[in-house]
């Protein structure tokens, strides 16, 4: 029986007005989709010139009759849709029928389809039919679509260039791979594979097929849940991150969907932990009650809306900073120059065998033996299996002995395990970033008087922002008034003010008073102050240090929430393993090396 309905005409038009055929990335997303519809366990995906030549997808799902492969290219044909409501209602992942019209319109098309009896192969020019034969009778579907856009130079135009093309189909397959598992997925462009998956139905195999095996290792399991979502996925360490947002990828009932706010609450967890503008690697699996989202099915993009959205960010937040509260994130020197060159996505071919979960993880130690003395930030973190995890305790930062100086701005330290290099400015940032930030969060309201109070007259913009807030100021301990014309007198600053320079310290929080202007927020003014200040009163580099404030810096260090990052997302310390020592010397592997 035919399973392609004939749909409304306006729906028919709309689609034809060019919602769902962009771009070579929406072609390959309609052809998968209609390959994951048809229930296949493989997908391939063919691509020439970034899909501008050709784009084949080959899968081995229920297949079409041949009543089916012609109705299918009916403009109006399609399987799922009746009425325009429906396209804004439907649950199911493709558009079949009336994507395909589209497409064919726009491209030449060979569609070679079974049900596993005979075959049938359907030819369309510029979407018309020129010929419909019979084929192999192979289960499943191959569509191929050569030469798109071609009687349609405008949109041929708005195509970007080859790369960026290229980025959005391998961003999209990406994505589809993670939020299908049990589907093995190729892509393969001019000869290159640049996704191939194994459909194992792991999640963690997935990443590892897509970013490698040395960001698999980087990524943490978390999971977290209340009365109404559970969240299970996996987050990169600290070390790991990449220019772009693309890589925080959730999930929800098993679908990759958009949420900005969410990729913000994610992001945020990460504050202090990485510089701001880079974006942690980040695969999150929601499972919610239907009832509580509104998926908005676009037909190029997916939108959601949460119906508790603030429980699931607070939940989501928690979830990272426990995780991230409990790991020593001390990158490796040496392994850190690998990581660079792996910036781009692509596939590596690893041999290596996979079984359970609990063998997967033991196939990482494999790799990893004698590698990596610093365990702690790669292996421990790969989560539920590792019931020690939750005994770590409080202090994560290993001892460390300081033995001299570089240029007057590393720290050279040593343990049992190797050699640490501490950036000194770096390190005392965070500790007096800390000291700030727990000072403005709970002031005490005793202040020291100035000898000669500060004053400055401002713009009436300016003043009026400043006399807002007067209270804020007055809160943490300042003693301010109004000192004539848009002016402003400070009698008295907090005690813990460290008090060299303090005028400039003054000036600056006022400053960031004004910067903030309409968006003040008590929360940013602290972050944003404890910050600003602990740069200011941080050892430079090139200040010469004693051997006595080393330690001082280290054993302060000890005390930080985080030791192992400046409040702007810095490393603090970097580490060379006695391993890699050993390495770049060449001693290791050479027996009686002395
Ligand atoms: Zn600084
Ligand atoms: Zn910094």
């Amino acid at each position: 029986m035919a399973k392609i309905k004939v749909m409304d005409e306006l729906l028919a038009n709309k689609i034809a007005a060019g919602e769902v055929v962009e771009r070579c990335a929406s072609v390959v997303k309609e052809l998968v989709e209609n390959s994951i519809d048809a229930d296949s366990h493989e997908i391939k995906v063919y691509i020439e010139e970034a899909g501008t030549k050709s784009i084949q997808v080959i899968d081995d799902g229920i297949g079409m009759d041949k009543e089916d492969a012609v109705l299918a290219f009916g403009r109006h044909a399609t399987s799922k849709l009746k009425t325009e409501d429906d396209l804004y209602q439907i649950d199911t992942l493709g558009f079949r029928g009336e994507a395909l019209a589209s497409i064919a319109s726009v491209s030449d098309v060979i569609l070679k389809t079974s049900i596993g009896k005979v075959g049938t192969c359907v030819e369309l020019h510029g979407g018309k039919v020129v010929s419909i034969e019979s084929s192999d009778a192979r289960r499943g579907t191959s569509m191929t679509v050569k030469n798109l856009f071609y009687n349609t130079p405008a949109r041929l135009k708005h195509m970007k260039s080859l790369y960026t093309e290229l980025s959005s189909i391998v961003d999209y397959m990406n994505k589809i791979a993670l939020s299908h598992p049990n589907i093995k997925f190729t892509l393969i462009n001019n000869d290159n594979v640049l996704l191939k998956t194994d459909g194992s139905g792991q999640l963690l195999k997935t990443i590892k097929d897509i970013y490698g095996i040395s960001i698999v290792k980087k990524m943490l399991s978390v999971e977290a849940s209340d009365a109404d979502y559970d969240v299970r996925g996996y987050i990169s360490l600290p070390e790991v991150h990449r220019s772009s947002r693309n890589h925080m990828i959730t999930l929800v009932n098993g679908r990759v969907v958009r949420n900005s706010e969410l990729n913000k609450t994610i992001n945020d967890a990460y504050h202090s932990y990485k510089p701001d503008t880079r974006y942690p690697i980040v695969v999150l699996m929601i499972d919610v009650d239907p009832s509580l989202i509104d998926v908005n099915i676009h037909p190029t993009k997916m939108d959601i809306k949460f119906s508790k959205l603030e429980e699931l960010k607070t939940l989501i937040a928690d979830m990272i900073h426990k995780e991230l509260k409990k790991g020593t994130f001390i990158p490796n020197a040496v392994e850190e120059e690998f990581d660079i060159k792996e910036e781009k996505p692509r596939y590596v071919e690893q041999k290596i065998s996979f079984g359970t979960i609990n063998e997967e993880v033991e196939d990482y130690i494999i790799i990893d033996e004698g590698k990596n003395d610093n365990q702690l930030f790669s292996l421990e973190g790969l989560g539920e299996q590792n019931p020690k995890q939750e005994e770590r305790k409080e202090d994560r930062l290993p001892d460390l002995y300081p033995v001299g100086v570089v240029h007057g701005t590393y720290i050279i330290c040593q343990n049992d395990k190797g050699m640490y290099l501490i950036d000194q400015h770096a390190a005392k940032e965070r500790c007096n970033y800390e000291y700030y930030k727990k000072k403005f969060g709970n002031p005490t309201n005793e202040n020291t008087a100035m000898l000669f109070p500060y004053t400055e007259e401002f713009t009436a913009s300016e003043y009026i922002i400043l006399k807002e807030n007067f209270d804020v100021l007055r809160n943490i301990g300042f003693v301010v008034e109004e000192f004539g014309v848009n002016s402003i007198i400070v009698k008295a600053h907090p005690v813990w003010l460290k008090t060299e320079d303090v005028e400039d310290s003054i000036r600056k929080i006022l400053e960031l008073v004004i910067s903030m202007e309409k968006n003040f927020s008590i929360e940013k003014f602290n972050e944003s102050a404890a910050t600003m200040l602990s740069c200011k009163k941080a050892i430079k580099a090139n200040d010469f240090i004693t051997q006595a404030e080393m330690e001082k810096l280290i054993e302060d260090l000890h005390q930080c929430e985080n030791p192992f990052h400046c409040p702007h997302g810095r490393p603090t310390m970097i580490f060379y393993s006695n391993y890699d020592l050993e390495k770049l010397f060449k001693r290791s592997g050479f027996e009686n090396s002395q």
